[in-house]
């Protein structure tokens, strides 16, 4: 199977086609290869216009979903980014070639261990990855806060407040929320006097955000 070839068409198909159309955002798309995110027996399957599963119950985000996502978040290459929900690694893989540096959490540690091989293979050595898989851990990245752009990539009952703490101002939250089978893809924004404009999304289905201010564990 051409790779490349099979990269450009669901550049063109999946994303250009709907809509995503920010440069930046196409090229590092272009560019990131999704095959080596998904395990082997699936990698003919990566350019397909879908999730799939990773293993430990979770997923890959669909290719159209991760563009989109990023494009909302409307980087320039200067920002600090935060993302919640390492998973494959292949969306941190994304927000690492037009970010500064991206800190990425995940709460799985085989899967964050395979990410960290994954953005290690591709040199994005701008990504620090940390593993959240105590109970109770916090979401957010406290110590390394403000961000000018946060990402959760995993959907949560409600916006969590720790999360629009770590938010500089000026800065964007790209998260959805709803229940635990559909959510909203809301975009947040932090104005100058601090308060909040959001503006809702398509609709899209994700894997639970678990912890405090997510869904609880034992739900699932
Ligand atoms: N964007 C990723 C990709 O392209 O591979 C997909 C991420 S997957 C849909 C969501 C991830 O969020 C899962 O790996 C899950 O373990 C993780 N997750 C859920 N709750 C979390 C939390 N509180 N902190 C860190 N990661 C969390």
């Amino acid at each position: 199977m051409n790779f490349e070839v099979a990269r450009k068409k669901m550049v063109q198909e999946q994303i250009i086609a709907r809509g995503v159309t920010a440069p930046r955002v196409i090229d590092a798309m272009l560019r990131i290869p999704r095959h080596i995110f998904v395990q082997e027996a699936m990698a003919a399957q990566a350019y397909s216009d879908t999730a799939l599963p990773i293993g430990e119950k979770q997923t890959i985000s669909q290719p159209y979903m991760v563009a989109l996502m990023t494009e909302l978040l409307g980087l320039t290459g200067t920002e600090r980014v935060l993302e919640i929900g390492t998973g494959s690694g292949y969306q941190t893989a994304i927000l690492a070639t037009l970010a500064e540096r991206v800190f990425t959490a995940e709460r799985i540690r085989p899967l964050a261990l395979r990410a960290r091989k994954c953005l290690d293979s591709l040199r994005c050595f701008n990504v620090m990855l940390r593993i959240n898989d105590s109970e109770g851990s916090p979401i957010g990245w406290e110590d390394e806060a403000p961000f000018d752009a946060i990402l959760v990539t995993a959907g949560a009952p409600d916006v969590p407040h720790v999360l629009l703490d770590q938010l500089a101002i000026g800065g964007c939250l790209v998260i959805p929320v709803g229940d635990e089978v559909e959510q909203k893809l809301l975009k947040i924004v932090k104005q100058a006097d601090g308060s909040l404009e959001t503006i809702s999304s398509v609709g899209c289905r994700f894997v639970p955000l678990i912890g405090r201010q997510g869904w609880q564990m034992d739900r699932f």
